[in-house]
């Protein structure tokens, strides 16, 4: 449960969030803790189950540790772990649906998300409909007395829409349908879910809690309304990370506030510099004034992440082709929120099924890491180069 002290600011959170010194012997950092197995001193206690800690896939210290922190900096009451974002996001929608169900999904959710409704729950006799991520108070139009969840991404993978969260968390309370909102681009620090109404949130941390690109995390974090379900969810499904993993999890989000802010600031710095370039049409960026979500993006969240996405004007694949293989510094893969800079080519409209993909040129997709901006610039100028050669 979370138990932060309402007043200390999210700085001092981070660092303090989920620790608890005095019970690892005064070490600052709660250790890895591997084990299946937990023992119980008597047959009183077994029965009962009274104790903190009763088996290896309910959780241990160095897990509890991870979600109280997360719980405490989202803002909700409580915090489950799962192997992956995927997990979590699959967990999440389970926990809530049942045969002859419908749930809304935004159009512009992570896609593997997508795969999810489209396999899983199909075949569980769940329906999945995809709405306009810019609808919002117009969700009301397609809540059905069948309508048992409202799945929202803001902003929207690979292409950024901005969604009026309150308006949809509104509309679908009045419904009795619960809000899971994938919280994953902002983190934590700059979109707070539970201030905004929402029931469930989910964070990749994989992404910027893990920071470093090297480990898969997942987390679930619920009002303790929704937690019942996401309990019951999350252990009928038998899901644990690995305690590695874990424990990345907990050594990145202590500099998640500094790493962030850095992210935040070379990411605003490249996304003016390329609105300047004459190869871009158009840069996919709520925090730039000219975003059409702009008023949104400022109305709710507190900053912006270093993840962002370019419309280059018309040119050719093989242009493009040109201008990625030969950058030295931004490499090419999927993931981000690691310390180092990504870029990848994107094409929405193979895969988004009610909304119209309308764009000048090949779309891509930026991550900006903790480089120093002036060498990620000549990077790309040189790239910018290749592509003119090629066009
Ligand atoms: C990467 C990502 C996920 C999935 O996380 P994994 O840890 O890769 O399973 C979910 N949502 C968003 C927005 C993501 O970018």
């Amino acid at each position: 449960m979370s138990k932060g002290t309402k007043t200390q600011k999210e700085a001092t959170r981070l660092a303090h969030a989920g620790r608890e010194p005095a019970r690892q012997h005064g070490f600052v950092n709660t250790p890895i803790y591997r084990g299946s197995t937990v023992l119980f001193p008597t047959v009183a206690r077994l029965e009962a189950n009274a104790q903190d800690f009763t088996y290896g896939r309910m959780g241990t210290p160095t897990v509890k540790a991870l979600e109280e922190a997360i719980a405490e900096l989202e803002g909700g009451y409580r915090t489950l772990l799962t192997p992956s974002g995927l997990s979590a996001i699959a967990t999440a929608l389970f926990a809530f649906v049942s045969a002859g169900d419908e749930i809304l999904v935004a159009d512009t959710v992570y896609r593997p998300n997508r795969r999810f409704c489209d396999n899983v729950l199909k075949r569980l006799g769940v329906t999945t409909i995809y709405y306009d991520p810019l609808i919002g108070a117009g969700i009301k139009s397609l809540i059905t007395k069948k309508t048992r969840v409202v799945f929202a991404e803001s902003p929207g993978s690979q292409t950024f829409e901005v969604q009026d969260v309150p308006a949809i968390v509104k509309a679908a309370h009045a419904a009795g349908a619960v809000v899971i909102l994938d919280n994953t681009w902002a983190t934590p620090l700059y979109f707070k879910p539970f201030a905004h109404g929402v029931d469930v949130s989910i964070q990749a941390a994989t992404k910027y809690i893990v920071g470093h690109a090297d480990a898969m995390l997942g987390a679930i974090t619920a009002t303790e309304e929704a937690s019942r379900a996401v309990e019951k969810a999350h252990e009928d499904l038998g899901l644990c990370p690995g305690p590695e993993d874990v424990y990345l999890g907990l050594r990145g989000l202590r500099s998640l506030g500094v790493r962030l802010e850095r992210h935040q600031r070379s990411g605003l710095e490249m996304a003016h510099w390329l609105a300047g370039r004459p190869e871009v049409a158009r840069v996919l960026h709520p925090a730039l004034p000219s975003d059409p979500g702009h008023a949104l993006w400022k109305r709710d969240f507190t900053g912006a992440s270093g993840l962002f996405s370019i419309i280059l004007k018309p040119c050719t694949q093989g242009a493009v082709a040109a201008m990625l293989d030969g950058l030295t510094l931004f490499g090419m893969g999927y993931s981000w929120g690691g310390f180092e800079s990504l870029i990848l080519p994107f094409d929405p409209a193979d895969y988004r099924t009610t909304t119209t993909w309308q764009a000048e040129g090949p779309a891509l997709r930026l991550h900006i890491g903790l480089e120093d901006v002036e060498d990620l610039k000549t990077d790309l100028e040189a790239g910018f180069a290749r592509l003119g050669a090629r066009a």
